[in-house]
């Protein structure tokens, strides 16, 4: 679908790593400075839809070569303070901090 689009070009698969393959995919809704190359702003959240953020992989800026799930959840961590400071703003109350399991 993404090549018949027009969106990407897409290489057969291959074990030879060295080049620019990727087992693990990522960056479809990028953050950025850039408008032009990323849907999301530097703070996860999409550019024209105010209070929708994106914190999985696919808004990683772009490929790390190396296991990436703690790097999604770091930076999904980094994004709650905007998430919560946007959900504020909308008037609504949220509650701050990490939940103590089994208070
Ligand atoms: C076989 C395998 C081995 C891997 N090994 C490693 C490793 O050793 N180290 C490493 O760092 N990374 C590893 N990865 C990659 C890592 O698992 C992913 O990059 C990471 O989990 C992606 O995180 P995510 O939050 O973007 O998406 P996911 O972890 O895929 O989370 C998406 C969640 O959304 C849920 N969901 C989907 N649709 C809906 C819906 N409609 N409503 C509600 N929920 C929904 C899914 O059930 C899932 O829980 C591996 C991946 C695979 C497949």
């Amino acid at each position: 679908m993404l090549a018949k689009d027009g969106l990407a070009q897409v290489e057969p698969w291959t074990e030879d790593l060295s080049g620019t393959v990727t087992a693990h995919p990522l960056s479809s809704v990028r953050m950025g400075d850039n408008p032009a190359t990323s849907a999301l702003t530097d703070l996860h959240e999409l550019r024209g839809s105010p209070g929708l953020f994106i914190t999985d992989g696919s808004a990683v800026p772009t490929s790390l070569t190396v296991n990436p799930s703690l790097t999604i959840a770091a930076l999904a961590e980094r994004a709650t303070a905007a998430i919560i400071s946007r959900t504020r703003s909308a008037g609504i109350a949220v509650r701050d901090g990490i939940p103590i399991p089994g208070r």
